[in-house]
């Protein structure tokens, strides 16, 4: 076997057609991971809040191939140039329902289901010939696809469901966070009709959702790379600030609640102690950082890998420098190779680091 890949979310699937388009076989890739269905722990969360269209445009696929996008995918099925109008102008959002269907198709085309084996991986570690996984091995070239070390939870509201799980409105909600999720929750929950408190310390940032174009070109991205550790820090802690996008589409909702006393601000809970029933929703996104995904923190401790602050010093490509060379690779997609790509925790980014592992495993192939 050539090839694992650890985890079995977008990430993974996005790896893996990757590789199979390069050449792979099934018999050569073996997936690791807690959910045989790829899209499950996403689309579980994109319905918790409601989440209806794509954040991202066209070239948020898993193909392999850039092209065909997503709006061209969706034109030639409705026999209609409107999704190429939009996306010639940015304004490309395909639903959910769309990028699910092409999610499943992916995963169909490309035999996911024929190399997916089920398993909560413990440990990996590097030996001769490549590395083991859960002692099995070796394999020369693995990715480690794991993705956001769980749900932040804050202390302070122990009851509270997280804005990323399933639930309903009650007719009195206080929504904890200041970001997108927070935001999404204020106008679903207004819209279920019920009186909304939003529990914030700070004003909300008002900011496009993507990461910034600069960090996609070749030289944004040299100039992330070349930049000191305390700095590409720093940036990835600026990109990580709480933030939702401006414009009235968000805000005119929330004019119109607060002039009906449906919505208001408070900065601590208080405000909301005398409110029986009031459903806590904690808009509080994941925990952070490579310490709290006990895999990798097993492996940064075992091979004493280089790290700074809550991240993993990666090169460029994703791989981590020290187990990598010509003979194997490990790599790192999603979150927790934001090192590498601030924008890592995407589709775009999860296709980022799934070329750079195969251009490294097809040049060994
Ligand atoms: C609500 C929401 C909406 C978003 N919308 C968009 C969007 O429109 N466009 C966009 O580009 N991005 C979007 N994103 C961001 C991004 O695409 C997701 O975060 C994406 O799910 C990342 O994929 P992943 O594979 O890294 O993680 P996941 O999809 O979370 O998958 C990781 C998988 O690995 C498993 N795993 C973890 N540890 C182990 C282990 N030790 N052994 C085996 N398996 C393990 C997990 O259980 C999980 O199944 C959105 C994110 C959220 C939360």
């Amino acid at each position: 076997m050539r090839c694992a890949i650890v985890g079995s979310g977008l990430a993974a699937l996005a790896t893996y057609a990757t590789l199979r388009h390069g050449g792979l076989r099934p018999e050569e890739i073996v997936v690791l991971g807690t959910h045989e269905d790829p899209t499950e722990v996403w689309r579980t969360r994109a319905a918790s809040i409601r989440q209806t269209r794509m954040r991202s445009e066209s070239e948020g696929h898993l193909a392999a191939a850039s092209f065909p996008g997503l709006a061209v995918r969706e034109a030639l099925r409705r026999g209609s140039p409107a999704p190429l109008l939009r996306t010639a102008v940015n304004r490309y959002h395909p639903s959910v329902r769309e990028f699910l269907a092409h999610a499943e198709s992916v995963r169909r085309h490309t035999g996911w289901d024929r190399s997916f084996r089920p398993a909560r991986v413990e440990r990996v570690r590097a030996v001769d010939g490549g590395f083991t996984v859960d002692g099995e091995g070796p394999f020369p070239h693995v990715l480690l696809a794991t993705g956001h070390p769980g749900l932040a939870r804050p202390d302070d509201y122990p009851g509270a469901v997280h804005a990323y799980e399933p639930h309903e409105y009650a007719s009195k909600v206080a929504v904890v966070g200041a970001g997108m999720a927070a935001a999404t929750e204020w106008l679903n929950a207004l819209d279920a009709g019920a009186e909304v408190v939003s529990i914030r310390r700070r004003e909300p940032l008002r900011r496009p959702l993507n990461v910034p174009r600069r960090f996609f070109s070749k030289r944004g991205l040299a100039r992330f790379h070349a930049s000191t550790p305390e700095l590409r820090a720093a940036t990835l802690r600026e990109l990580s600030n709480a933030s939702y996008p401006p414009g009235a589409t968000w805000d005119e909702p929330l004019r119109r609640a607060e002039a009906e006393g449906r919505f208001r601000v408070e900065s601590s809970p208080n405000g909301t102690a005398s409110w029986n029933g009031v459903q806590v929703i904690a808009a509080t996104g994941f925990r952070r950082g490579f310490r709290n995904d006990p895999l990798l923190a097993d492996l940064v401790d075992a091979h004493e890998l280089t790290t700074h602050d809550r991240w993993i010093v990666l090169d460029p490509d994703s791989t981590v420098p020290v187990l990598t060379d010509a003979a194997r690779t490990l790599s790192v997609a999603g979150v927790a190779a934001q090192w590498a790509f601030p924008a890592a925790d995407t589709i775009a980014g999860a296709k980022y680091a799934a070329r750079a592992f195969k251009r490294r495993v097809c040049r060994t192939h």
